[in-house]
């Protein structure tokens, strides 16, 4: 039994490390034990719980309202790691000035990104959206349709990265793609870029924009593209979405090949 005197000892310790700290804690009641309870109340999964919620406060056809009803649960209710508002914005801004026509996204989970890309592509534009989970890429199916998006402008895979990347070329008739968005797992950030280096879908001036690339990170990643050559690059100062305290990125890059 620990002495109530060493207990108080320990108290102005344990404050601070709460203090400090907040936003990891609040991170991981939010997206690790809320979502455990949910879970096993509801029968349900946290993507299917929020798939319903847009469901019933989206207006079918109309992205922002269906990106606005992810921003609210996630916001509200409980954590899911999109992009978010914030920096989806950043997001939104590259895509306008660079005007994509051959986007490939990695990690759609529940079709959230691949709304917010879809919107802002020019006429004539493809989406290839990449997910390896089929429960999610099913939730992510009835979202881009929602949304209006049809399989002329947006085809969704669902399959893993690295068995998709090798086929682009030929089971998809890709020539380049103009556009890469990385939001799947941080560690086949840096196998997948290098795989698609070696696939020669990257030509000069295509763009690579990885998010998460500073929480939960991808210390790999961003030491390959800070040594290679290959790139001109930078990363993107923000916050994890969904909260205000813990730091994150996102990085960008422009493949500087010759083709
Ligand atoms: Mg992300």
């Amino acid at each position: 039994m620990v002495s109530p005197a060493i207990a108080l000892a320990f108290l102005p310790l344990l404050l601070t490390l709460l203090i400090r700290y907040r936003f990891y804690f609040v991170l991981f009641y939010r997206a690790v034990l809320l979502r455990v309870w949910r879970d096993c109340r509801t029968g349900l999964s946290r993507e299917e719980r929020c798939f319903q919620y847009v469901l019933t406060n989206a207006t079918p056809g109309d992205p922002e309202s269906i990106l606005d009803g992810f921003d609210s649960w996630c916001t509200k209710k409980e954590f899911i790691s999109h992009i978010g508002p914030k920096k989806g914005k950043i997001l939104d801004r590259l895509l306008s000035e660079h005007s994509p026509l051959t986007v490939l996204e990695l990690g759609a989970h529940c079709g959230y990104s691949t709304v917010r890309i879809a919107r802002a592509l020019p006429l004539g534009a493809r989406l290839f959206s990449v997910e390896m989970d089929q429960k999610n890429a099913a939730i992510a199916e009835k979202v881009i349709r929602l949304a209006g998006f049809d399989e002329a402008l947006v085809e969704l895979i669902v399959c893993p990265s690295d068995e998709v990347i090798p086929r682009l070329r030929a089971d998809f008739d890709l020539e380049k793609l103009d556009f890469v968005f990385m939001d799947h797992w941080k560690k086949c950030y840096l196998p997948d870029l290098q795989m698609l280096e070696g696939s020669g879908l990257l030509g000069k001036g295509s763009m690579i924009l990885a998010d998460n690339v500073l929480f939960p990170g991808a210390p790999n990643f961003l030491r390959y593209i800070r040594r290679c050559g290959l790139y001109e690059w930078r990363v993107h100062r923000a916050t994890l979405e969904y909260s205000k305290g813990i730091r994150d990125g996102m990085a960008e890059l422009v493949y500087q090949g010759t083709k």
